[in-house]
């Protein structure tokens, strides 16, 4: 159900400059990651630049003035609407770099089967895995895919994120692939979020490809390419580089040609085995590589010395029991470092505050290096960095307030939801206070 936004009233300014404007004011902290516009590496990945007593004020979609109450209160005396955020954190929208949220079925019984110590090919041996997703979501309307994709995207709006990365994947032939990208685009507009698409045909050989590996990349580098290119349903292009799936040289060659049709590379990188993924990341000057649980030293200098943003997924960690990537090294060699929440289907997890705090327990992250890679460089991990991750003039009004008493908690809090209201392009879009 959208969100009802009639509940937040104004609280002063009974004679409104126009709808159009909105202002958030005497926030106890707001969170401004303001700073160089590069992404945020060493030092400067704990800075988040708090303004106590902070106000933001917006017109349309962008923020016009950040600032003390006083201050931007002296420039900007009233607004359409004006919320009182006494007591409350006030932040950038989270981004999300990394999610695969278009898929039919579910794999909800393969819990029991993890649970009991079922390896992953066991599971694909007793019919899950994903290739049991790949059939359930060729069997899906482009419609059903977009309606349940929708849904999934307001959850994770509810959580506080406000612009998605959203993989295709699931379908894994050309039609197929089309209709999940294309599902991605329309369940973007129904949540009326930002959505950022990838192309992933490379994401699993299927099953009528079984040992003839060369032959799907061919396919997925030639005429699947081409048709996602055609008809613009991807700004970016992934490939799943590890034992059992693609290798770094598969990923050269299919990111090389993406790169040519204009799309940008990404990669699925050293997340079962050290299968080269970060090194092809740098050669191919990937904008991420994502996961890195069994990166080497190798990958990690690499990473450092090409600029490529690190995307952390600890929640993927959780539910694949799987060792937590080092994010700790990453940050000490100079590597920009991202977090995602990796929804898809064998990890249901919307929430980016649930993959910040365990980015803190399980990669060795700081609180604020978290927080950071929740906004400021998990937007530079989708090329989203001139219109969202902090909070100044110019960019969109994608700004959350959150029921806590200091940032601190984001890192502390594991599971609960402190998202009181999300504003998207200055319109409220989330709004869970009470009514008085
Ligand atoms: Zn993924």
């Amino acid at each position: 159900m959208r969100p009802r936004a009639h509940k937040v009233r104004p609280t002063r300014g009974e004679v409104p400059s126009g709808p159009e404007s909105l202002l958030i004011l005497h926030a106890a902290e707001l969170l401004t990651l303001q700073g160089p516009s590069g992404p945020r590496i060493r030092e400067a990945a704990n800075e988040l630049a708090v303004i106590e007593d902070g106000a933001v004020y917006a017109e349309g979609e962008r923020i016009v003035d950040v600032g003390t109450t006083s201050d931007v209160l002296a420039r900007h005396p009233r607004a359409g609407l004006q919320i009182d955020a006494a007591g409350r954190v006030v932040m950038p929208g989270l981004v999300d770099p990394h999610t695969h949220p278009i898929f039919a079925g579910s794999r909800a019984r393969e819990v029991e089967w993890k649970s009991q110590g079922l390896s992953y090919s066991e599971i694909t041996a007793r019919g899950g895995g994903i290739l049991h997703t790949v059939l359930e979501t060729r069997k899906a309307s482009e419609e059903d895919l977009a309606r349940e994709g929708a849904k999934r995207l307001r959850a994770m709006a509810s959580f506080g994120t406000t612009t998605i990365e959203a993989k295709s994947g699931y379908g894994l032939r050309t039609e197929d692939e089309l209709k999940v990208l294309r599902a991605i685009g329309q369940a973007g507009r129904i949540a009326g979020l930002d959505v950022v698409p990838t192309f992933l045909g490379a994401h699993a050989v299927p099953p009528e490809f079984e040992g003839r590996r060369a032959d799907y990349v061919a396919l997925v580098e030639g005429t699947m390419l081409e048709a996602v290119a055609a008809h613009r349903l991807a700004a970016f292009c992934d490939v799943f580089v590890d034992e059992g799936y693609f290798s770094a040289d598969d990923a050269l060659g299919i990111l090389k040609k993406a790169r040519q049709a204009g799309l940008r590379p990404r990669i699925h990188a050293d997340e079962l085995s050290d299968a080269g993924g970060a090194v092809v990341a740098a050669k191919i000057k990937a904008t991420s590589a994502d996961h890195l649980n069994h990166v080497s030293p190798e990958g990690v200098d690499a990473l450092a010395s090409s600029g490529v943003v690190a995307v952390l997924l600890p929640a993927s960690s959780l539910s694949s029991h799987l060792p937590f990537a080092d994010g700790r090294r990453l940050v000490a060699a100079g590597v920009p470092v991202a977090v995602g929440t990796d929804f898809n289907a064998n990890n249901w997890s919307e929430s980016m505050p649930l993959a910040v705090a365990l980015a803190c327990h399980h990669n060795g992250l700081t609180p604020a290096e978290a927080v950071v890679a929740a906004t400021m460089n998990a937007a530079h991990a989708i090329g989203r960095e001139g219109d969202v991750g902090c909070l100044e003039p110019g960019k969109q009004a994608d700004v959350l307030i959150l029921d806590l008493p200091s940032w601190h908690h984001l890192g502390y809090r594991l599971g609960g939801n402190a998202v009181e209201a999300v504003v998207k392009k200055g319109r409220v879009i989330v709004d869970h206070r009470r009514a008085p």
